[in-house]
């Protein structure tokens, strides 16, 4: 079964055309610069690639379309039809709490999903654009619809209740969602996999480590609690965005800058988090360059992301009454050796024993736990593609 997954953006369009059964990338790429130039990629497997060529892209559909045209293209094509496209699995970053799984998309899911658009007003209108092109392209084929926060549904009250006026959760949706479900979702199983036991009986962490991070808890293959908040602006502090930060601070720096609010969330989002301590870069590899030559605020940079991945790691083991495995996945936690090591230095009083030689890996996945370690460490790569194609093929197959 080849399922086609979509991950629409404003202006871009990631694709992967993939068996979820055999776990094959039958080809991948990204338009870029959709309603600007249009530059499309394109990579089959076993055969030469496209990169960044001249596509002209006024709209999503003529990107799409450039995708099935190399799709079934006599030369590079790694398909001989359209027909062998069983079903298109899309990202769509918010659910809000209609979504707690995945789902065929329907009229009356679009409408749904078009409900929550004031929710993730930057995400969600360009996943629906993206869908609604394909449906054009590819009348008859299935869609699902594939949620970023759907995974973190089953958090309890407790965990998802903002300490707020109750009204503004009944009126106006304002809680707790997450994000990267699809990600905490797919490294979970796997760690269950990787530790042969039903994931039904394990406490796990996982730590998305990237360019956005979030931390979940997840009891028994439920997420009990995760860092993102209402928006993805929550929790650690990231790459650009500044994660937890006092409320109080922005009517300080508003007032005293005149700031508006477009202004102010400009900076939350875009010039905060480790680039902002640092001033160098927002990339972890830039600031493990410059740390050891002396630059302080790279440093601090640095340790205090890994402060607050290990403050996260002990408050879910709080929340779970315990916790069998930690798992790192993304660009940082798959590739970042130190970081990890730093993130879990100090909890061997909990059991969290890291071994530093098993922990000279990258990308792939280990267990970089000592053999007596009680909480295992896992490094487990993220595939948000074939969790998105694995859950469309479940659904389209009923
Ligand atoms: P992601 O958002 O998951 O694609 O992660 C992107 C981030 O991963 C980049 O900003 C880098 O900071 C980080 N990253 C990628 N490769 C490495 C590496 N070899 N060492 C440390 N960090 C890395």
């Amino acid at each position: 079964m080849n399922i086609l997954v979509i991950n629409a953006g404003s202006s871009s369009l990631k694709y992967q055309l993939l068996n979820p059964e055999t776990q094959q990338v039958l080809a991948k790429g990204l338009c870029e610069r959709i309603g600007i130039d249009g530059k499309f990629t394109y990579k089959p497997a076993d055969k030469e690639p496209i990169k960044a060529a001249d596509v002209a892209m006024p709209t999503h559909s003529e990107a799409i379309q450039a995708v099935l045209n190399a799709l079934v293209d006599p030369d590079r094509g790694v398909i001989s039809s359209m027909k062998e496209i069983d079903a298109v699995g899309h990202r769509v970053v918010h659910g809000g709490e209609k979504f707690a799984s995945s789902v065929l998309i329907t009229d009356e899911v679009m409408e749904a999903i078009q409900e929550c658009n004031p929710l993730a007003p930057l995400h969600n209108p360009a996943n629906i654009i993206g869908i609604q092109a394909c449906q054009s392209l590819m009348p008859g084929t299935p869609m699902v619809a594939v949620f970023d926060t759907a995974f973190h549904q089953t958090m309890p009250p407790v965990a998802y209740t903002y300490a707020l006026p109750y009204e503004y959760y009944t009126e106006d949706k304002v809680r707790r969602y997450g994000f990267h479900g699809t990600s905490h979702k797919y490294v979970t199983q796997r760690a269950a996999a990787m530790l042969g036991r039903p994931i039904e009986q394990l406490k796990l962490i996982s730590c998305h480590l990237g360019n956005g991070s979030s931390i979940t808890a997840v009891d028994g293959g439920k997420s009990v609690d995760t860092s993102m908040g209402f928006t993805p602006l929550a929790g650690l502090p990231m790459g650009t965005r500044c994660g937890d930060i006092d409320a109080g601070i922005l009517e300080y720096l508003m007032h005293k800058h005149g700031w508006d609010i477009d202004q102010t969330l400009n900076i939350l989002n875009k010039k905060s988090g480790v680039l902002g301590i640092s001033g160098v870069s927002s990339d972890f590899r830039d600031l493990e360059a410059a740390a050891p030559q002396g630059n302080q605020r790279a440093q601090l940079a640095l340790d205090s992301f890994c402060y607050s991945v290990k403050k996260y790691i002990g408050s879910y083991a709080a929340a779970m009454g315990g916790v069998d495995a930690i798992i790192f996945t993304a660009g940082v936690g798959e590739n970042g050796p130190e970081t990890r090591a730093d993130s879990v230095s100090g909890l061997e009083y909990m059991g969290v024993k890291l071994d530093p030689e098993k922990n000279k890996v990258r990308g792939q996945e280990v267990d970089v736990a000592t053999d007596d370690s009680k909480v295992r460490i896992l490094v487990i790569p993220t595939n948000e593609e074939l969790m998105i194609a694995a859950d469309t093929a479940a659904i389209v197959k009923g």
